[in-house]
């Protein structure tokens, strides 16, 4: 009897991929010749939604109509801007997840509901939530989230009969990652992971935009996308050769006379540029060591994820480190799925070259507040740790607490999340109150069970042990979630748009809220911006070439508030 399909998903910040296991191997699915599918989304010419190679593709012409690295806002409560509409980062995740879903139910011929999908080792429990959320949305039952260096760890070692360790490196286009896994038998074990979801191959383009625009100064929106392209381009060309030419003919035009762009930039100058992030991925290698309690002598084998290892200089640093050269030889930007797809078959219960237990770990420590002493003095908010970062998950960990005075009817619960013993400096992410309590002298004890499960979120409760008095939270952070009500929304606004007969995106509305804008932004543009803005806008109200005005006007907005 076939088992029901569940697929492994790596919804990365530049590049998503989709797999699924089988005949026991795994598949990474293709879509029109490419295993990587760009997370991009955008918004087409006929205001349908674009997702993957053709949003990419556009974006540089209309950075406006364009989301990109939406992983970077996941747990945020923000909007995101796609043409004249806004998304909630859920949502717009969402629309990746579906397209990927489709992909597979057309490869698969069969419907797909759901899937394991990876998160960063260092993604909060909001960060997580969220990824949940925009999987319900896409009609995906997210059956479990692991982390991606740990399911590179399972794409690497499927048959692991020796004890080992293992380093992952996962250096993306926007977050960096790196674990200390340990193999055992049919064991895999995270012992410690640190990182940086903040810094990835977008800082290394940034950098080499940086050298582009110290030599020539783009004076339009058109000219900063081409350069944009360019610098990644050049960043890919330096991982292959010593040097690159940066070539854009007519990047623009200055009094008449066409610029063009014509520069060289050397492997040596741009690893020099880059060194600083190079020596911050190292500096939190140390920390994931520190954190195993293990000596670089004692990593057995080194794994390289993501895309941006393909970057020379970060196996050269690793090896100058470890005495030993990274492995290499599954696709960096493939690995993620391959380990999410193998987790998904486990759990489904389909054969695998693998019987691979998945241990899991917290990169937080989680906590409440009590009165005590804090650098000598009566503090009233000691930060109290439950939950221990790097534990193995999932964790149930209580605690007691006492009441501090007679006949207290009432305690109010902080929890939190951070390292830091003062709990105000850590992040707050719920509250609740335990109210009729016992009339008992101080002392009354209160247990506090927080329980973390394999996939980070955190069910919190408080029982009065004397009476069996309780009270519990799902966390409700100060970064917002859906509500069940906005859940439905959000996914019939998204199924509207797949269906592709979404009225609402008439392009009255569009233009208006566009002129509206551009008029709020014009004292903030150049003299050479501001003409083209206001010829737009007289083009755009006269309906002259509306279309391409409307781009123009949005390219030149987008780089305006960038
Ligand atoms: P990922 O988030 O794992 O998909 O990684 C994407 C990042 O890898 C982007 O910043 C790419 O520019 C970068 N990347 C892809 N190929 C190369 C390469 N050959 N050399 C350096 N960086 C690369």
């Amino acid at each position: 009897m076939n088992n029901e399909i569940i697929v492994g998903i790596d919804l990365g910040t530049t590049n998503s991929e989709i797999a699924v296991v089988q005949d026991g191997k795994v598949i990474v699915i293709e879509e029109a010749g490419s295993k990587i599918i760009p997370s991009f989304v955008g918004m087409g010419e006929n205001d349908e939604i674009l997702v993957g190679e053709p949003a990419k593709n556009q974006y540089a012409l209309y950075p406006e109509r364009t989301i990109k690295s939406v992983k970077r806002h996941m747990g945020e409560e923000t909007k995101l801007e796609l043409a004249a509409q806004t998304y909630t980062p859920q949502e717009v995740s969402a629309m990746i997840l579906k397209r990927l879903k489709a992909i597979a139910e057309s490869y698969l011929n069969e419907p797909v509901n759901k899937a394991v999908i990876t998160v960063p080792a260092y993604f909060s429990d909001a960060q997580r939530q969220a990824t949940r959320e925009a999987g319900e949305i896409a009609g995906l039952e997210v059956v479990r989230m692991i982390n991606e260096p740990t399911a590179a760890a399972l794409s690497y070692e499927t048959n692991h009969k020796t004890h080992k360790h293992i380093l992952v490196y996962d250096l993306g286009g926007g977050t960096f990652d790196v674990s200390v896994v340990s193999l055992e038998e049919d064991v895999v074990e995270v012992l410690a992971s640190h990182g940086n979801n903040k810094l990835g191959g977008d800082d290394f383009d940034q950098k080499i935009i940086e050298y582009i625009i110290d030599h020539i100064k783009p004076q339009s929106s058109k000219a900063m996308a081409r350069i944009n392209r360019a610098a990644e381009a050049a960043k890919r060309a330096l991982s292959n050769q010593p040097f690159v030419m940066i070539e854009e003919e007519y990047l623009e035009e200055k009094n008449g006379t066409p610029i063009h762009l014509s520069l060289e930039l050397s492997r040596d100058d741009y690893e020099s540029m880059i060194a600083e992030y190079i020596d911050e991925t190292l500096e939190a290698v140390h920390i994931a060591l520190n954190g195993a309690n293990l000596l670089a002598s004692d990593i057995d084998e080194i794994l390289l994820v993501g895309g941006s290892t393909r970057t020379p200089l970060v196996s050269q640093r690793l090896e100058a480190e470890f005495k030993q050269q990274p492995r290499l030889e599954i696709d960096p930007d493939l690995c993620v799925a391959t380990g999410a797809a193998i987790q998904a078959a486990i759990i489904a219960g389909d054969k695998i070259a693998t019987s691979a237990v998945l241990v899991d770990i917290t990169p937080y420590t989680y906590g409440t507040s009590a009165i005590g002493e804090l650098n000598g003095e009566l503090y009233p908010y000691m930060y109290v740790p439950i939950i221990q970062k790097n534990s193995s998950l999932p964790i149930m960990k209580t605690d007691v607490f006492h009441t501090m005075r007679d006949n207290q009817e009432a305690v109010d619960i902080k929890i939190y999340q951070g390292e830091d013993s003062d709990a105000l400096n850590n992040i707050q992410i719920g509250e609740f109150m335990v109210e009729g309590l016992n009339e008992v002298p101080q002392g009354n004890p209160i247990l506090l069970k927080l329980e973390l499960d394999l996939n980070g979120i955190l069910d919190v409760s408080a029982v009065e042990k004397n009476t069996g008095l309780a009270k519990s939270i799902v966390i409700d952070n100060a970064i917002s979630r859906f509500e069940a009500d906005e859940m439905a929304a959000a996914q019939k606004r998204i199924d509207a748009i797949f269906g592709g007969d979404d009225e609402d995106h008439h392009t009255t509305v569009q233009t208006k809220a566009l002129i509206e804008k551009a008029e709020r932004m014009l004292d903030q543009a150049s003299a050479e911006d501001s003409e083209d803005i206001i010829n737009l806008i007289e083009a755009i109200k006269d309906k002259t070439d509306l279309k391409e005005s409307m781009d123009q006007l949005s390219d030149i907005l987008y780089y305006l508030e960038s």
